[in-house]
């Protein structure tokens, strides 16, 4: 079990499959700790990914078990992802679904950028 429950990581999940180049991403950001793409079903004008470059289920289980450099590295990536695509200025959300009531479809913890449009309030 990860933190979170959820079932350990599995190497062959989407986003560790787009990790090892097997499958094509539309790429904004790759660094050493993470890489950014657009979402393939978009929620907003600007919907983006930002995964960790590791092998992390959830929010939960990369706070607990991720080297500090590297929780450092991603957050500072989503930051540069953000700043790459012009949303400094007017503002953008971040999101990240954690486990089965929040819907996390892909098991490799990925933070959403929205942004391109006012967004409204966040509702549960
Ligand atoms: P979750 O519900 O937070 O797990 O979000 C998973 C997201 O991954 C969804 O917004 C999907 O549209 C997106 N997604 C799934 N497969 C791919 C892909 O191959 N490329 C880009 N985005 C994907």
């Amino acid at each position: 079990m990860s933190v979170t429950g959820l079932p350990p990581y599995d190497e062959g999940n989407i986003f560790a499959r787009i990790l090892r180049g097997e499958i094509p991403c539309k790429k904004v950001h790759e660094d050493s700790w993470a890489l950014a793409f657009h979402d393939i079903h978009p929620q907003a004008p600007v919907h983006v990914l930002v995964i960790p470059k590791g092998p992390y289920v959830s929010a939960a289980d990369f706070h607990a078990s991720a080297p500090a450099e590297l929780i450092a590295g991603f957050w500072r990536a989503v930051s540069a992802t953000a700043k790459a695509l012009g949303l400094e200025e007017g503002g953008y959300r971040i999101l990240a679904n954690m486990g089965a009531d929040a819907g996390q479809e892909v098991p490799h913890f990925h933070v959403h950028i929205f942004g391109g449009r006012p967004l409204g309030r966040m509702v549960p």
